[in-house]
């Protein structure tokens, strides 16, 4: 039933361009061209850093270590994407996403001999509150997670979850409003399991950063030693 409302609403057409397809969204000249970010930079001041590390301006506002961001909200095919992947409940789209970011992280690689798998990560998505998850049915940034741990043979951790919705970060102006509204939305369940580790934290969208920065917050308190956000499109 679900499927077939699906395929009536949103028939397998190609994002980019609109020619039908068989079974996906997105053609093979269409992804191919998806733009990567070619420049990686602070999560606080946006000014470009190597491998999207926390400037030291920013080291007292941010715990997060780093932040890689896949690509551009400014390419249309992009930003449909995400938001299909997102408000539209199209888990399909997990594929051409975590596909682009295995593409970004390869160019980085051969660039900046960046390695996913030094110091062998623990990636962790970004949890929902549950409601909202049952409601759609599944969490973007989850699937985003398992489909990049499954390709590089890394683990997926669960135990960081949201305990509040919070007010939406959209709405406030400032950064220290934007920091301290998300403050005791997330909790650890499972501490054991980050103690010592190395966290890649995914989430579809990054905005502010406050929300992966709270993450991180709460995961270095249960003992994680870097936390590396990892993004497919900062909004
Ligand atoms: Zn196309
Ligand atoms: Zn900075």
């Amino acid at each position: 039933m679900f499927n077939w409302f699906v395929d009536l609403i949103f028939p397998y057409r190609c994002i980019g361009c609109g020619k039908y397809l068989d079974k996906k969204y997105l053609c093979q000249p269409c992804f191919n061209a998806l733009p990567i970010k070619k420049q990686n930079e602070c999560v606080g001041c946006h000014r470009p850093t190597p491998l999207g590390k926390t400037c030291t301006f920013c080291r007292d506002q941010y715990v997060l270590d780093q932040l890689l961001v896949v690509s551009d909200f400014k390419n249309h095919t992009i930003a449909s994407l995400i938001r299909l992947f997102k408000y539209r409940f199209l888990p399909d789209l997990a594929d051409p996403l975590s596909r682009l970011s295995f593409k970004y992280l390869d160019h980085l690689a051969k660039r900046d001999y960046f390695s996913m798998v030094q110091g062998n990560p623990l990636l962790v998505a970004v949890p929902l509150y549950k409601t909202r998850e049952y409601w759609r049915g599944f969490n973007q940034a989850e699937l985003l997670a398992q489909s990049i741990a499954r390709h590089y043979r890394l683990e997926v951790g669960t135990g960081l979850i949201r305990t509040a919705h919070g007010t939406p970060q959209a709405k406030l102006e400032d950064r220290p409003e934007r920091l301290s509204n998300v403050r005791g939305l997330f909790a650890c369940v499972n501490s054991e399991l980050f103690r010592g580790r190395s966290i890649i934290l995914v989430d579809d969208v990054c905005t502010t950063g406050a929300t992966l920065n709270e993450c991180a917050r709460i995961l270095k308190d249960s003992g994680a030693v870097h936390v590396m956000g990892l993004a497919m499109a900062r909004g």
